[in-house]
C-alpha cells in the first residue's frame, strides 16, 4: 500500500492519531487486501497556529478543554491511485483467492532467498545503464524488455553489454545500420523480426515522445514489439509505477500448477487478470520477479524440481508428479530442454 502523510511538524501527534483512525477505517495500512488498497491519503492541517508549541500536560489541559472547538480541522483527501488511471488494469474484485495461496507464497519466499537465479542478475533493470540519464535508463529497460521475450536471460544480458557499449541511446541506434544492428543483439530469439521492432518502437519514441518512453500501458502496448508483459514491468522498472503484475511464461505456468487461477488459463493475460483479481496488491511489485526466479531454478518448465519443492504436499502438481522424483530423471529433462 503507498500512503502519504503530509503535515507540518507541529502537532504531529494529533494527525498521527487521526491517521491511526483513518488507517484502522480502511483496514489498512499493514496490509489487509481492501478494494481501496492502493488509495493515496493526504492528510492536510489547517489553522496550525492553533496547535500549542510546548506539549507539556499542562498545556496539552488546557487546550483540550478550552480550545477544543479550535482543534486543527484534518481534511482527508483520496486520491485516484495509479491503477484507477490505467483502464487496461481496472477491475473489480470477485472475491475468489486461492485455498492455500498464503503458505505456498511464503513457501516460495523462503527458497527464493538467495536471490541467486538468473534474473536476480540479470533481469531487465539490472542490464539497464543507471548510470545513464533517466531518458536513456528508461529506453534501455524497455530495450531489453523486448530482447528478453522468447530469451534466455542470459543471452538478453550479453546482447544488451554489446549494445551499450556500441552506444545504447535512441538517436545511436537509429544511426546504427539493420546489419550491425543484428551483430549485436545475435542470437536472441527473432533476432531479425526485433531488429524492426527496435528500429521502429526507437523512430517513434524520437519523433513523438521527446526521446523518452510513454508512462502509460496502453501507450506502450501501441508500440511495435511491445505487449502487455513488457509494458507492466517497464511501468515498474523504467516508471516505478506498480499497475499491474507482469506475467510472463513463468508466472503462467506456476499461477496454473498452483491453481492460482479459478480455472486453468491459455493466455498469460488471463492470468494476469486472475491474479489482480485476488493477489493483495503489496506482492505485485515483486511476484514476478519472485516466480520468474523460481521457476528458473525449482518450477522448471519441463521436469519441475518437485521433489525438492517446499510446496510438494499442497500443490496440486506436486501432489500428483510421481513421474519425476529422482534428480536423475530432472537431469536428462533438462538437457532435453537445453537441446530444444
Ligand atoms: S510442487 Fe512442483 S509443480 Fe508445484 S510449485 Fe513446487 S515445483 Fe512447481
Amino acid at each position: 500500500m503507498s500512503c502519504r502523510l503530509v503535515c507540518c511538524t507541529r502537532g504531529y501527534n494529533e494527525i498521527l492519531n487521526k491517521w491511526k483512525v483513518v488507517c484502522n477505517k480502511m483496514e489498512s495500512p499493514y496490509f489487509k487486501r481492501t478494494t481501496r488498497s492502493s488509495i493515496i491519503v493526504k492528510v492536510k492541517v489547517e489553522n496550525e497556529q492553533l496547535i500549542p508549541e510546548e506539549s507539556s500536560t499542562e498545556t496539552n489541559q488546557k487546550v483540550s478543554t478550552k480550545k477544543r472547538q479550535k482543534r486543527p480541522k484534518v481534511e482527508i483527501k483520496y486520491e485516484e491511485s495509479p491503477l484507477e488511471e490505467h483502464q487496461i488494469t481496472k477491475q473489480e474484485s470477485s472475491g475468489w483467492e486461492p485455498p492455500m495461496w498464503r503458505e505456498q507464497l511464503k513457501n516460495i519466499y523462503d527458497m527464493r532467498k538467495s536471490r541467486n537465479a538468473a534474473v536476480d542478475s540479470m533481469g531487465c533493470d539490472v542490464i539497464s545503464d543507471a548510470l545513464a540519464s533517466p531518458e536513456v535508463y528508461r529506453y534501455q529497460v524497455l530495450l531489453s524488455l523486448m530482447l528478453s521475450s522468447q530469451t534466455k536471460d542470459q543471452i538478453t544480458s550479453a546482447a544488451m553489454k554489446k549494445l551499450r557499449e556500441h552506444g545504447c541511446s535512441i538517436d545511436n541506434i537509429l544511426e546504427t545500420s539493420d546489419q550491425v544492428l543484428g551483430e549485436l543483439i545475435y542470437p536472441v530469439g527473432f533476432w531479425k523480426k526485433k531488429i524492426e521492432y527496435i528500429k521502429r518502437t526507437s523512430k517513434i519514441l524520437q519523433e513523438e515522445y521527446n526521446g523518452d518512453i510513454p508512462d502509460t500501458v496502453e501507450k506502450l502496448c501501441k508500440l511495435p514489439g511491445v505487449g502487455p508483459k513488457m509494458a507492466y514491468l517497464a511501468m515498474k522498472c523504467a516508471w516505478n509505477q506498480i499497475v499491474g503484475i507482469g506475467v510472463d511464461t513463468h508466472v503462467h505456468r506456476i499461477s496454473n500448477r498452483l491453481r492460482w487461477v479459478k480455472k486453468p488459463t491459455k493466455q498469460p493475460e488471463d492470468t494476469r487478470k486472475e491474479l489482480q483479481d485476488w493477489l493483495p496488491r503489496e506482492y505485485w511489485r515483486d511476484i514476478n520477479h519472485l516466480l520468474v526466479g523460481f521457476g528458473q531454478q525449482t518450477c522448471l518448465p519441463v521436469g519441475p524440481k518437485c521433489y525438492e519443492c517446499l510446496n510438494k504436499e499442497i500443490c496440486p502438481v506436486g501432489k500428483t508428479n510421481k513421474k519425476i522424483s529422482s534428480p536423475k530423471k530432472i537431469k536428462k529433462e533438462e538437457l532435453k530442454e537445453e537441446m530444444e
